[in-house]
């Protein structure tokens, strides 16, 4: 027997679902070295220094690749727990960074066709990993100023029962923290799980870590992939073990791979460089919403996480200076077609200083 186009879209579309073949998957750029500049994913730019990779090298040595990895994560769990001012009786569940834990929480909650909110635009994967799970995702619109629409919120909850809220806070792509007295509303009129996805805690004073241990239907996603680990792929939720445990059932088995959890265990050891990066980065953000706020023709959405959303107000579209900057080989995100509440919108991740000035004099000379 021999593959030719017929035949085997014939088999496709036989057994593939029909939802998924009309899915679009969720869209990474393409990066080669044409860029010079990377502000499109909310990736830390600074890499650890050669002493860490140093430990890295000896600690990979002493790996055990032939054998799965040990079943027994309580020592990282302990490291994390300290790092993180996690509360003692409150557990952990990691994930192949937190999008896996996004799919764990809708297959063990979700029986086809049930619901899952979320205010919108929010986090990709929410509506993603909603529809390949058979459930429904409802995307709740933000108001014009993008900021949470209450109201809007409540109804939907009230209509859908929805087996699951996310809540990205700040969210991601508006950099908007969602105000804690909305928070507690929705936990109050909520049946089902809400899940507080921390994702760009590091760059805000705003978390529910210290209150987790008192509410009994929310769980909390950290990932340590915006704090300058996006290669490692590791991500997880806190929350009480009475959910996690069935959660847990769902997961792949040995999700979290030797090398991964060798890796974290000795940055966690060396946290204060973590740490200085992320003091850098609020450093920098602080200069570039100054600088590009003396742009013509630009405004700022405020942001609480290590990127910031503007929009262009004059006669640029976001389009022509999303290209203008491509072609400097500088690359950020384009969100103007994703929704229509982001018309004219792009998302700048936070770079270095020399990579924020670069941006801002591309930037300056583009709206000129
Ligand atoms: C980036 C992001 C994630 C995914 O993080 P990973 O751990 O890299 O999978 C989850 N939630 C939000 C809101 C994000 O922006």
């Amino acid at each position: 027997m021999n593959i030719n186009e017929k035949n085997i879209n014939e088999y496709i579309e036989n057994t593939i679902r029909n939802d998924i073949r009309l899915l679009t998957g969720y869209q990474i750029n393409q990066f080669d070295n044409n860029y010079n500049i990377k502000l499109d994913s909310m990736e830390c730019p600074y890499k650890l220094p050669k002493f860490v990779y140093e430990k890295i090298s000896n600690v990979i040595q002493q790996t055990n690749l032939n054998r799965y990895p040990n079943p027994d994560i309580s020592g990282l769990k302990y490291a994390i727990k300290d790092i993180f001012f996690i509360p003692d009786d409150i557990d952990i569940l990691f994930g192949n960074g937190s999008d896996e834990l996004i799919n764990l929480i809708i297959q063990s909650c979700c029986n086809p066709g049930d619901y899952v909110i979320s205010p919108w635009p929010s986090f990709v994967y929410f509506k993603i990993s909603t529809c390949i799970n058979h459930a429904k995702f409802i995307g709740v619109p933000l108001k014009d100023n993008l900021q949470v629409d209450m109201t809007a919120m409540l109804e939907s909850i009230y209509r859908y029962k929805p087996k699951v809220i996310f809540l990205a806070i700040p969210n991601n792509p508006t950099g908007c923290l969602l105000s804690r007295s909305s928070v507690e509303t929705i936990l109050k009129y909520s049946k089902g799980l809400v899940v507080i996805d921390e994702a760009y805690q590091a760059f805000t004073k705003n978390t529910w870590m210290e209150k987790i241990s008192k509410i009994p239907n929310a769980v909390i996603l950290r990932t340590f992939s915006k704090i300058g680990l996006a290669g490692l792929r590791i991500g997880y939720m806190v929350g009480s073990n009475k959910w996690l445990r069935h959660i847990d059932k769902v997961r792949p088995p040995y999700n979290i791979n030797s090398l991964t959890r060798t890796v974290l265990i000795t940055i966690l050891k060396n946290w204060f460089l973590i740490d200085k990066h992320i003091s850098s980065i609020l450093k920098a953000r602080k200069l570039l919403i100054k600088s590009l706020d003396k742009l013509p023709g630009i405004y700022l959405f405020p942001s609480e996480g290590n990127f910031i959303l503007v929009r262009f107000t004059g006669k640029l579209s976001s389009n022509f200076v999303y290209s203008s900057l491509k072609s400097r080989k500088i690359l950020v995100k384009n969100l103007s077609d994703s929704d229509p509440l982001l018309y004219n919108c792009l998302r700048i991740s936070v770079g270095t200083p020399k990579e924020n000035s670069i941006l801002v004099t591309a930037l300056k000379d583009i709206l000129s």
